[in-house]
């Protein structure tokens, strides 16, 4: 057996000999298991080896190289990228900028809250804003509304929030329903 790639992810690993295993060669993990039993020492030990048989290496590092090229990527629209409500186009992508928001926030607030503290002033007011601060961050569904489903437009850099999806349960009885409808 030869070594094709080194990596210390252990889904990168996976992916690779998946890929080689759907282009028919002997591809492994080698002491995948043993590796990350102990993770702390994935360094020492050289991280995951994707191995195949020394007759299959040039083959392996063939499909290796074009991987690592991305030239295995889908085309954008067989990706389900969310569609800009602005200028129609597929370019969604995660806003960060609202979570920043709320770390930002909440690192002023404990900055604001420690010299407070320091200065042993307005000490009433400190612990009526840390009580009403952390019941609303504490509340998910406020939390969930202000970072989940956060897109910003590649292209025209409009920002939105995507709706929820039902949940599974509704999508469920949904599925039966017209089922139910089309075999009637
Ligand atoms: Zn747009």
């Amino acid at each position: 057996m030869r070594c094709v790639e080194r990596t210390f992810e252990y889904m990168d690993g996976l992916a690779l000999v998946a890929l080689l295993r759907a282009n028919a060669l002997d591809a492994h993990l080698f002491d995948e298991n043993f590796v990350r039993q102990d993770w702390f020492h994935i360094i020492v030990y050289g991280g995951f080896r994707v191995v195949v048989p020394a007759s299959q290496l040039d083959q392996a590092i063939e499909i290796r190289d074009r991987f690592q090229r991305n030239e295995f990527d889908l085309p954008a629209e067989d990706c389900d990228i969310p569609q800009c409500p602005t200028c129609k186009t597929a370019s969604g992508q995660a806003d960060p900028s609202p979570r920043r928001m709320l770390f930002l926030l909440y690192i002023i607030f404990f900055g604001i809250s420690g010299f407070l503290i320091q200065s042993e002033y307005a000490i009433g007011l400190y612990v009526a804003s840390w009580l009403g601060v952390h019941t609303a961050m504490l509340f998910p569904p406020l939390l969930r509304y202000l970072v989940i489903g956060r897109y910003r437009c590649a292209t025209c850099n409009a920002r939105w929030r995507e709706a929820p999806d039902r949940p599974f349960h509704v999508q469920q009885q949904q599925a039966a329903a017209a089922l139910a409808e089309a075999s009637a």
